[in-house]
């Protein structure tokens, strides 16, 4: 059975976010406070955590960046105020999804469900999919060779694309730039390793909200970059 934690001080959205999601048969569990809730998120494994903004003891903010730091659990925010979703996203935390309050249950159970469709496609058997691949705002189409930043198209290069490509293809792993270099202009052997760095920049432009803080591809001081899921 597939565990969430919510973490909501609001004691009747908590409850009322548990039943729903106990009638669509997920194991719920609730934390009232900010620091509770971080603890027993990194303590236990949960499949999804719907973390609430405004918290006694640490804010959704701080949970959400301290979770980010070690688990890719996806995490859906929730906010009183429309505002903030801009604030998350420029932040930079890692959260998979933003949700006004007030909303329907249903539409929480909706969301939730299609989370857990999404993350167990990227974390199953194969990290990918045929031709599509998806995380969080981001999309590329393999086979049209195209590319969407929450629902709008990017143009990109040949090789931005392939770069891309092959970094969402292989989350979580770190590629030095000599790697990438040979991976992606492999005919072309006679080239210099900056190509690499410029063509990050280009593609984070493209794709960052925020360059200076990456949600997708990760700059490993010293060593290359990663795409995170
Ligand atoms: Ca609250």
């Amino acid at each position: 059975m597939s565990k969430i934690l919510i973490i909501e001080d609001e004691v009747a959205i908590a409850d009322l976010e548990k039943d729903y999601l106990e009638l669509s048969g997920f194991d719920v569990k609730i934390e009232n406070r900010g620091d509770k809730g971080l603890q027993t998120a990194l303590k236990e494994d949960f499949d999804l955590i719907i973390l609430d903004l405004m918290l006694p003891g640490m804010d959704g903010f701080e949970v959400c960046r301290k979770i980010r730091e070690e688990k890719n659990v996806p995490i859906l925010m929730v906010s009183a105020k429309k505002d903030d979703i801009d604030k998350i996203r420029g932040l930079g935390l890692g959260a998979d999804d933003y949700i006004t309050k007030p909303f329907s249950p249903s539409e929480l159970v909706a969301r939730v469900k299609a989370h857990m469709a999404r993350y167990e496609r990227l974390v199953g058997a194969g990290q990918k999919t045929n031709d599509i691949i998806e995380i969080r705002g981001l999309k590329i189409d393999k086979t049209a060779r195209r590319v969407w930043i929450n629902g709008e198209e990017k143009n990109f290069t040949t090789k931005e694309f392939d770069l891309l490509t092959f970094l969402a293809e292989n989350p979580n792993h770190v590629f030095s730039k000599e790697e990438l270099f040979a991976k992606i202009w492999n005919m072309e052997s006679v080239g210099d390793i900056a190509t690499v760095t410029v063509h990050i920049k280009k593609i984070r432009e493209k794709i960052e909200y925020n360059t200076s803080k990456p949600q997708y591809i990760e700059t490993i001081w010293g060593v290359g970059y990663r795409f995170k899921i």
